[in-house]
């Protein structure tokens, strides 16, 4: 699978820590208890997608890296 780039919309996290749980290489809560990236290749891409789709709150954005396409959520028609 192509490269991702994962980013977690601050806003929106209500701190559950799933993504925490399923991927602790790639996401980690800052000072705020918000989750964050410190790691973007710190899972394999599945993983991250699984963590994506895992998150109560949708408040983590998977993308293609290289061709930007938005691959969760997957961007509305
Ligand atoms: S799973 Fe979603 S709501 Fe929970 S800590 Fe991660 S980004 Fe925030």
């Amino acid at each position: 699978m192509a490269k991702l780039r994962t980013t977690v919309n601050k806003v929106k996290c209500i701190s559950s820590e799933d993504c925490v749980e399923s991927a602790p290489g790639v996401f980690r809560l800052d000072d705020e208890g918000k989750s964050e990236v410190y790691n973007p290749a710190g899972a394999p891409a599945a993983a991250i997608l699984a963590a994506a789709r895992g998150c109560p709150a949708k408040a983590i954005i998977v993308a293609d890296e290289e061709t930007g396409t938005q691959l969760f959520p997957p961007p509305k028609k």
